[in-house]
Order: C-alpha cells, then sequence, then structure tokens
C-alpha cells in the first residue's frame, strides 16, 4: 500500500511565507539584498493532465475556467527520463500533479516508467502522486498504486475550499507597482522546475498560464541551464495570483487580464474545434 498524507494547501504558516514573498520581492528589497528564489534543482513538478472531475473556482491549472482534457504524452516522459539520466541529474522527488493525475489514461504505464528510472538510476528519488481524492476511479487507482510511492491527497469534495485567488493577476493590482516579477514566488524553491503538456516551464503553474495565454514557451527538452528561465517568470508571474501575497477566497475572484484571456481561449479552441469538423 502507498503512503497517504493529507494536505492542505492554506495554512498560517503559508499565509506568513505569502506575506514575506510580498515583501521581498518588491524592487528596493531585490536591489538591497539579491534574488529571493531560485528554480530548485532537486524537485519537479509534472503535470500529467488537465482533466479533472472536480470545479474549484480558483483552480490553479484552470481546469475548471478552461476545461481541457489535454494529457503529458508517454514519449515526452521518456523523453524526461532520457534527458535526465543524460544530464546525470539526481532528483530528489518528483511529484505526479494536474489536474486530477491518476484520470490519465497511461497512468499506471507512466507510473512504472518512473518507477524503473528510480529502480535503475536514482534509488532516493522520492516519487508522490498528488491528488483530489475525489470519487470511486480515483480512489481505486490510488489503492492500486505499488509499494514506496507517496499519496499526498487533499480529499477535495464538490464543496469550495479556501484557495489563493489565482486569477487575480499583480499586473491588474496597483499594490505590486514596485514589484520585481522575475523573482518569481517560493514555488520555485518548494515545488522545482515543471514539466506539463506543453513542454518544460520554471513552474508547473506557469505552464497552466501558458495553455491559457497561448505564450507558447514551453520548452520541448529538459534545460540544462535554469537561469534562462529569467524572461518567462517576467512573462508569467505578473499574471499569477500566487505572486506576492492575497487572501484566501471561496468565491471565485479574476482581475480583467483573466477575464479577457479565458474569452480568448474559449475562441481559439471554437476555432479549432471548427476547423477540425470541416
Ligand atoms: S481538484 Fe485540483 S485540479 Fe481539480 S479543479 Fe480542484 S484545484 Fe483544480
Ligand atoms: S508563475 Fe506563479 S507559481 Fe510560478 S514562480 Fe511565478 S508566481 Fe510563482
Amino acid at each position: 500500500m502507498p503512503v497517504t498524507r493529507i494536505h492542505r494547501n492554506i495554512t498560517l504558516r503559508r499565509l506568513a511565507l505569502d506575506l514575506y514573498q510580498f515583501i521581498r520581492c518588491q524592487r528596493p528589497m531585490v536591489q538591497w539584498l539579491g534574488r529571493p528564489f531560485d528554480i530548485s534543482r532537486r524537485y519537479v513538478e509534472i503535470d500529467l493532465t488537465y482533466r479533472c472531475n472536480l470545479h474549484c473556482f480558483n483552480c490553479n491549472r484552470s481546469c475548471t475556467q478552461a476545461p481541457s482534457r489535454l494529457d503529458l504524452s508517454v514519449a515526452r516522459v521518456a523523453g524526461f527520463i532520457h534527458d535526465s539520466v543524460a544530464q546525470g541529474r539526481s532528483w530528489e522527488r518528483i511529484r505526479l500533479l494536474g489536474g486530477e493525475p491518476t484520470l490519465h489514461p497511461d497512468f499506471d504505464v507512466i507510473v512504472d516508467m518512473l518507477r524503473d528510472y528510480q529502480a535503475r538510476h536514482n534509488p532516493r528519488l522520492r516519487l508522490v502522486v498528488c491528488t483530489n481524492g475525489n470519487g470511486a476511479r480515483v480512489r481505486r487507482t490510488l489503492a492500486n498504486l505499488p509499494d514506496g510511492i507517496v499519496v499526498k491527497n487533499t480529499w477535495k469534495g464538490t464543496r469550495q475550499r479556501l484557495f489563493r485567488p489565482f486569477n487575480m493577476a499583480p499586473l491588474d493590482r496597483p499594490l505590486y507597482r514596485w514589484a520585481k516579477y522575475s523573482c518569481g514566488c517560493r514555488i520555485l524553491e518548494d515545488c522545482g522546475l515543471g514539466l506539463t503538456p506543453l513542454g518544460y516551464y520554471p513552474c508547473a503553474i506557469a505552464g497552466g498560464i501558458d495553455r491559457v495565454f497561448g505564450f507558447g514557451r514551453g520548452r520541448p527538452e529538459l534545460p540544462a541551464r535554469l537561469a534562462d528561465f529569467q524572461e518567462d517568470l517576467y512573462l508569467f508571474c505578473r499574471l499569477c495570483g500566487h505572486f506576492g501575497f492575497a487572501w484566501p477566497t471561496k468565491n471565485s475572484r479574476m482581475s480583467p487580464l483573466w477575464a479577457r484571456a479565458y474569452t480568448r481561449y474559449r475562441k481559439r479552441c471554437a476555432t479549432s474545434n471548427r476547423s477540425v469538423n470541416r
């Protein structure tokens, strides 16, 4: 049986850290003390899919706001393993997320591939599945996971939970006019590099933002130099509700930049559906 841990998104400690990061990312502070966060070289988060069986209002992968069945391909996972071995990377932790990762049609295959990588190349690696734990299918898949995998379960249901308002873009808020967006946030250190169906990003959340805004910044191969992501951080963090500090909410909150981006996203989807049906 896998080891299961309960996870809570909002805690007093995390709110205090958010306040610290808000202060620390102001331009004068960065000039004085230097950059506060670096992308971790120890951790990776892999967004397996944007499918989800829940509809949280402030989902930071836009699974509710812009539903999609986009999955990470098995070939990309194979590429990640190949590049990790070739570059001599020794990840300490790989987290599988989404969306709801267990809904990926090849979830078991991907878990087996990563366990094989762990056994052959990286025995100290910790494999973690982050799940909402909701529904019979999800629970069945979790129960069948092999030993040694850690399950981080948020036990979400249909009742809305407290979330940080992901769709409040700092760029829409005067409070952030002195912010240095290319600093990112503590998620870079706590969660590490992101691999998503659209490629590699400084964090997995940035991949979810790119899916909606359509900048096309995903890198096809595992980047050897993480410092090259500065420009991407500037682009994504000014749109991301995780930058700085915001009071958690159970209600849907959305600033104008996001409202316009979702409208454009829906138009793009409608256009591509029409051309497929022609
Ligand atoms: S369970 Fe997670 S992925 Fe699904 S809608 Fe809620 S926050 Fe998003
Ligand atoms: S995109 Fe969001 S989660 Fe990622 S580093 Fe920037 S502020 Fe943090």
